[in-house]
């Protein structure tokens, strides 16, 4: 087992890693920009070395710095939590060419998965359902025409190298076509470097169901169980929940055991998520994610276990500390994501916390690195913190839910915890009923009825 891990990111996912690793009697290395002096996981950490300025490109980003603070602590292992360096194959391949243990995937499956055009080739080849599109990349306007006109309108134009709902076109008509391919074509150059886009069927309204996955290496893998992330705005997810209320028990564990073969057979290593939309009991892949997600804990909760430890067990070459037969899944768990943001306007609102008061309670958890007097810089992804609660049952976890954010004191900047506030008292929401559409339809509804009583 290793004995010092270097934790390469920030925020509630650094402090995350560090619990996990503390808890396994293993000492951490934190790293930090200048912005960061001051924060949680700095001072948690046995060891804190500064890698550059506030910028993440100069910090987090920074490849030969952080390496250097890996040799100059003789740290053993890194892990890159999620986000920054997490999908960066290149960055996996010249940590393990240090000598220092890489608490992730191989490299080489990074690289296919961040190529989504080659992450569906491959998933093709492992016998998961795809969502009806080009065999590839789109290299003129006449083969997009073509394309489009056998899967059929509308079509979504999406980046190869895309992430974060960047770089995505939605084409209602034949006529919006060649607009909306030079469109996603600049802005995936713009944001990810690579024009390269491809071509899919846009579904109406489907739901978006994950499922987390995790393999040794040698060619065994489990899942899980999915998260169904459906709530979002913008394409990134606000409020996720496992189980899917939309999935019968018969459904989760095909899809599973489907998933489960499929890395088994790519002989994958570490926890990795399978994404997939589902529209009228079809599962449609979209992409996959070689990390740590966000919204891990809520797998946690249902499953009781530990993914960070189980991440850094198989990376240091032990066995998974469960075998399929073992898991079990009981009742609901359901995370709200809680960012820096005008609930109104998602405008980021950085600044001083004055006051902080976190939720507790039997299954209430909070992962987050606030304190009362932390200065939010605006340097970062705005999310604050995650709320995570369990029940027996979805209505139990509900409930907690209710409670625990009436509890929430976030004091000095503006959170989206209002916004849940709202979310968990609507219908479609307690009825489970919603797809990946309908929370930008509601709040887009709600800003009408306030225009409506303004006016
Ligand atoms: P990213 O890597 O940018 O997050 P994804 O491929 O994971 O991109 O898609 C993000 C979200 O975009 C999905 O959860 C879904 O809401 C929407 N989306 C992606 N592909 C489609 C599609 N073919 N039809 C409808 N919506 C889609």
């Amino acid at each position: 087992m290793f004995g010092k891990i270097l934790i390469a990111n920030r925020g509630e996912i650094a402090l995350r890693v560090h619990r996990a690793a503390h808890d396994l009697g293993i000492k951490t290395v934190a790293i930090h920009s200048t912005a960061d002096a001051n924060a949680k996981h700095v001072r948690l950490a046995d060891e804190a070395i500064c890698i550059g300025p506030p910028p993440a490109r100069d910090s987090y980003l920074n490849i030969p710095n952080i390496i250097a603070a890996a040799e100059i602590s003789s740290a053993d292992a890194i892990h890159p939590g999620y986000g920054f360096l997490s999908e960066n194959a290149r960055f996996a391949e010249i940590v393990a060419e240090h000598r220092i243990g890489w608490i992730g995937p191989e490299p080489a499956h990074i690289r296919t998965m961040g190529d989504k055009v080659e992450a569906k080739r491959t998933a093709a080849r492992l016998g998961l359902p795809l969502v009806p599109g080009s065999d590839g990349p789109i290299t003129s306007l006449e083969e997009a025409r073509a394309v489009a006109d056998t899967i059929g309108y509308p079509v979504l134009v999406k980046a190869a190298a895309g992430g974060g709902g960047r770089g995505m076109k939605v084409v209602p008509t034949a006529a919006d076509l060649e607009t909306a391919l030079g469109a996603a074509r600049s802005e995936a150059k713009a944001a990810f470097g690579d024009d390269t886009v491809y071509i899919e069927k846009y579904l109406g309204n489907p739901r978006h169901i994950e499922f987390q996955i995790f393999g040794d290496g040698q060619g065994h893998a489990i899942h899980l169980g999915e998260r169904d992330c459906s709530l979002q705005r913008r394409h990134q997810k606000v409020l996720e929940e496992s189980p899917s209320p939309a999935l019968s028990q018969a459904e989760r564990n095909r899809m599973g055991e489907i998933c489960a073969n499929a890395m088994a057979e790519l002989r994958y290593r570490g926890a990795g998520t399978i994404e997939f939309l589902w529209e009228d009991g079809q599962f449609y892949f979209i992409e996959m994610n070689t990390r740590l997600q966000v919204e891990h804990p809520v797998t946690e909760m249902v499953t009781g276990l530990d993914l960070v430890r189980e991440q850094i067990r198989v990376a240091a070459g032990l066995p998974l500390s469960v075998a399929q037969a073992d898991v079990r899944f009981r009742g609901a768990a359901i995370e709200c994501r809680i960012n820096a943001e005008d609930p109104e306007t998602f405008t980021p609102a950085p600044g001083l916390v004055s006051d902080y008061h976190a939720p507790g309670g039997l299954a209430v958890r909070v992962d987050s690195a606030l304190y009362n007097g932390y200065r939010i810089p605006p340097y970062y992804d705005s999310l604050i913190a995650k709320l995570i609660v369990w029940g027996d049952t979805r209505g139990e976890a509900i409930a907690r839910l209710r409670r625990a954010l009436s509890e929430f004191v976030i004091g000095g900047v503006k959170t989206t915890i209002p916004l849940h506030q709202r979310l968990v008292d609507e219908p479609d929401f307690l009825a489970g009923d919603y797809s990946i559409k309908w929370l930008e339809q509601w709040l887009a509804g709600r800003a009408e009825s306030d225009e409506g009583t303004a006016g």
